[in-house]
C-alpha cells in the first residue's frame, strides 16, 4: 500500500484532479443531507445518466424530508417507477417519516442515528455524513474498493468479508480528513471514469505513480473476477384486458392484494407494484393464463367467454432472474369488477405518466398498444 511519506502528495493529486475534472452532476451543487441521501440511494445499482431525470423530478415534487414523509406511498412509487429496486423508495419514505417523528424533521448528524434509518447502511451513512457534515468517514463502494485494491495490488475476491474489511481499513488510511466529502467523491469519481473495471485509463490517472498494480503490470487483471451467480429462468404469462375505450385492468401491489390475485412467486417479479394479471407458467402459457383468469374472475368468466390474442414474447431481467414474458391481449366488451383493482387507460401505463408500475408492466403495456414487444 502507499507509504505514509507518499500519502500527502497522493491526496493532493487526487483532490486537485477531482476539483478540476469532476463531472457536473446535480447532487454536487448542494451540501443538503436530504439531497445527498436521495442521490446516494438512487445511484445504488443504477447508472448516473438514468438517475439524473428521476432525481430532478423527485426533488421538484418532494423538496425536503417533510414533503416526502407526508406523501402517499403510491405517489412516491410512481415517481420511482422505471428506476427499479423499489424497496429503495419504500425505505426512503419510511426513513423520512422516522426523521420527522424522532428528529423534528431535521436530518440526524450522528452515525448511530443515521445508521438507524431504514435503507441506510455503512456506505450510505458515511457518504451522507462526510459530504454534508464533513465527518471524517471513508466510503467503500464497488468503485472505491477497485481503486484501493489496485493501488495496493490486493488480490482475491473483493467481496470476501475479510478482504472487504481490509479494504475499508485501507480506505480509512487513505482518507483526507481535512476534506472527507470531496475525498470520497474523488475516489468514487476515479473508479467511475478512469480506474474502470475494464481498460483502466492509467495514463490519465492522477495517482498512477503510487499505484502498485500498475507498477506490477496487474492493473487490467485486478480485481479478480467474481464467479457469476447462476441465473434462474422464469416464464410469465401476462393478460392485458382491454375494453373498446382502451381501458385496462391493473391488480394492486401483491402486499396489499388478496392471495388469489397474485400467486406468491409473482410478487417479486412485478416488483410489488400495480401490475397486469400475471401467472408463472411452465409449458403452455395461453392455457395456464386462461385457467388463472378463470380462477381470478369466476363470476365474470362464467358470463363472458374470452380469448387470448398472443403478442410476441419479451425478455426481461430482474437481478439473477431471466424472465420470458408471454403477453396476451384480451379484448372485452366490459372490464370485470374486481374489488381493489384499478381501471386505467392503457396509453397512460405505456406512456411516461406517473403510475406506480414496474418496467415490466410498462413494457407489456407498450407491446399491447402497438401490437408488438
Ligand atoms: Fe487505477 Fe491505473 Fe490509476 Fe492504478 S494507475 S489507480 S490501475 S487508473
Amino acid at each position: 500500500m502507499v507509504s505514509s511519506r507518499d500519502l500527502p502528495l497522493l491526496r493532493k493529486n487526487l483532490l486537485g484532479w477531482f476539483r478540476k475534472s469532476q463531472r457536473d452532476l446535480p447532487w454536487r451543487h448542494s451540501k443538503d443531507p436530504y439531497r445527498i441521501w436521495l442521490s446516494e440511494i438512487m445511484l445504488q445499482q443504477t447508472r448516473v445518466a438514468a438517475v439524473i431525470p428521476y432525481y430532478q423530478r423527485f426533488l421538484s415534487r418532494f423538496p425536503d424530508v417533510a414533503a416526502l414523509a407526508a406523501a402517499s406511498a403510491e405517489e412516491v412509487l410512481s415517481l420511482w417507477s422505471g428506476l427499479g429496486y423499489y424497496r429503495r423508495a419504500r425505505d426512503l419514505q419510511r426513513a423520512a417519516q422516522q426523521i420527522v417523528a424522532e428528529h423534528q424533521g431535521i436530518f440526524p448528524r450522528t452515525e448511530e442515528q443515521v445508521l438507524a434509518l431504514p435503507g441506510v447502511g455503512c456506505y450510505t451513512g458515511a457518504a451522507i455524513l462526510s459530504m454534508a457534515f464533513d465527518r471524517p468517514l471513508a466510503v467503500v463502494d464497488g468503485n472505491v474498493a477497485r481503486v484501493v485494491a489496485r493501488l495496493g495490488a490486493i488480490p482475491g475476491d473483493l467481496r470476501n468479508p475479510t478482504r472487504w474489511r481490509h479494504l475499508q481499513k485501507s480506505a480509512r488510511r487513505l482518507l483526507d480528513a481535512q476534506s472527507p466529502g470531496d475525498w470520497n467523491q474523488a475516489m468514487m469519481e476515479l473508479g467511475a471514469i478512469a480506474c474502470t473495471p475494464r481498460a483502466p485509463q492509467c495514463l490519465l490517472c492522477p495517482v498512477a505513480k503510487f499505484c502498485r498494480a500498475r507498477q506490477l503490470g496487474l492493473a487490467e487483471s485486478l480485481p479478480e473476477k467474481r464467479p457469476k451467480r447462476a441465473s434462474v429462468k422464469v416464464s410469465l404469462a401476462v393478460a392485458v384486458l382491454l375494453d373498446p375505450d382502451g381501458q385496462t385492468l391493473l391488480l394492486p401491489p401483491p402486499s396489499s392484494a388478496p392471495k388469489q390475485m397474485t400467486p406468491g412467486n409473482v410478487a417479486a417479479l412485478v416488483s410489488r407494484m400495480w401490475h397486469f394479471p400475471t401467472a408463472v407458467v411452465e409449458k403452455s402459457p395461453a392455457a395456464e393464463l386462461h385457467r388463472f383468469l378463470t380462477r381470478l374472475l369466476p363470476p365474470f368468466a362464467k358470463r363472458q367467454a374470452f380469448e387470448l390474442a398472443s403478442l410476441p414474447l419479451a425478455r426481461h431481467a430482474v437481478t439473477f432472474r431471466e424472465i420470458t414474458v408471454a403477453p396476451f391481449r384480451v379484448a372485452l366488451e366490459n372490464l370485470p369488477h374486481i374489488p381493489g383493482a384499478r381501471i386505467v387507460s392503457l396509453g397512460q401505463i405505456a406512456g411516461q405518466a406517473s403510475l406506480a408500475v414496474s418496467n415490466l408492466t410498462r413494457k407489456v403495456a407498450r407491446a399491447a398498444v402497438r401490437g408488438t414487444v
